[in-house]
């Protein structure tokens, strides 16, 4: 793995170019998935700079300083993509999708690039085709005992002759939440690039800068995402490696992403795929004036909840946080809100990070189950993306409380 990607950036990640304007400083972080034990809390944590930056030439926003991969993505770690309800449905509709547009065969071959526990493959292992996962973490395993082939690696020329060599070249490679992760891009292209077949399609989904603009989804930004892409900084990508960005749809995973279909060779971008570049164009989003606008909005918000969080404390009611995702502790990180607001925050049963405290605010993780029994008066919704689907599940079980929304803009909803 070259230094050349790790460490504080001096180049943008795409084009190499060397202007660099600072958009947004969240202060220094920890990796957001490093939950601690009680025995932790006693030994130092390490954090990181976390400043989105933008480049002045193909307009990528992206981190200018990358952790190494070994930290944030170690063998385990903890997130299961089976336990997202939203991205299971978003992953079946994929794989629908899929097999329609592309006429898919059983003999055709489908590579999935942090595969995960092999949710998004099942969807295809079910049609009848041939199926592989690519995956670093523990997850693998979890997939292999369910049945789908998983090779617990990273994404390196090694994998690729291995895969190429038991399986052949692939119809479809996905890359859905990992396509924004990998640090070396010009290695990540040309191993994608030798998955592929000549006619195949390399299928990626991505959080969207568009809706992390417009609903300030600034908890997105954390050391897993490296870049957040727009359509005009994925073309030239897709150009300098010699592919073609052909289509491209908005869907509503993970708060909002993009759904990007890409070609070897030359070929035409669709008519949506422009339409939505257009629009890119329109929102400013490579214009470096909005684009600081946006970040002195996301101080305001900051501002505005802690302020919110204080008026609520006032009254003497108890507030503890509703999920604990990995986006949550970079709103938490950044805006400081740590047990002096929240007494606990409630996961799923089954959850791993239940019994362990949040990265930087040490908020103590428990089964929801507590929150039903001992009816809080406040619940922060730390999962605010999904918050509609939260707060119709919490009444039905009964929640008395009254939630709070955090962002875009911070709100009690009684
Ligand atoms: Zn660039």
């Amino acid at each position: 793995m070259s230094s050349q990607y790790i460490g504080h950036l001096k180049q943008c990640q795409i084009c190499s170019n060397n202007k660099l304007e600072l958009i947004l400083d969240l202060g220094h972080q920890p990796i957001v998935q490093n939950y601690l034990t009680k025995e932790q809390l006693h030994e130092p944590e390490t954090t990181y700079p976390l400043n989105l930056v933008r480049c002045g030439d193909c307009g990528l926003l992206q981190l200018n300083y990358i952790v190494d991969p070994r930290f944030v993505f170690p063998r385990n770690y903890p997130y299961r993509t089976g336990l997202t309800n939203m991205l299971i449905r978003n992953f079946h509709e994929l794989a629908d999708q899929l097999e329609k547009k592309y006429n898919l065969q059983t003999k055709d071959l489908i590579i999935d690039i942090g595969s995960n526990d092999g949710t998004l493959l099942k969807g295809f292992k079910d049609k009848g085709m041939r199926v592989l996962g690519i995956e670093p973490t523990d997850a693998a395993k979890d997939a292999n005992t369910h049945g789908i082939p998983t090779l617990q690696t990273y994404l390196n020329a090694t994998a690729v002759k291995n895969a190429l060599k038991k399986y052949g070249p692939a119809r479809i490679v996905a890359a859905t939440n990992v396509f924004a992760h990998i640090n070396n891009v010009p290695e990540l292209m040309h191993n994608i690039k030798n998955l592929l077949d000549d006619n195949g399609i390399f299928i990626s989904e991505s959080q969207y800068i568009m809706d992390i603009v417009e609903k300030l989804e600034f908890d997105t930004i954390y050391h897993e995402h490296l870049r957040f892409y727009g359509l005009k900084p994925l073309a030239k990508l897709f150009n300098l490696h010699h592919m073609s960005l052909v289509d491209a749809e908005r869907i509503e995973a993970a708060g909002g992403s993009i759904r990007v279909f890409a070609k070897k060779g030359r070929h035409p971008m669709s008519v949506r795929a422009k339409k939505l570049l257009a629009a890119e164009v329109r929102a400013g989003l490579y214009n470096s004036k909005t684009l600081r606008e946006w970040g002195a909005r996301i101080h305001q918000a900051k501002r505005d909840l802690v302020a919110l969080l204080i008026t609520c404390k006032k009254t003497g009611g108890r507030m503890v946080g509703i999920g604990s995702p990995a986006r949550s502790n970079t709103l938490l990180g950044f805006t400081h809100i740590d047990g002096t607001f929240l007494d606990y925050a409630g996961e799923k049963n089954g959850s791993p990070k239940i019994g362990l405290y949040t990265p930087g605010t040490h908020i103590l993780v428990v089964d929801e189950k507590k929150l039903y029994k001992e009816q809080p008066e406040f619940a922060l919704i730390l999962s605010w993306h999904i918050g509609a689907e939260l707060i119709k599940i919490f009444r039905k079980n009964n929640y008395k409380g009254k939630f709070i929304l955090p962002l875009p803009h911070p709100k009690i909803i009684e």
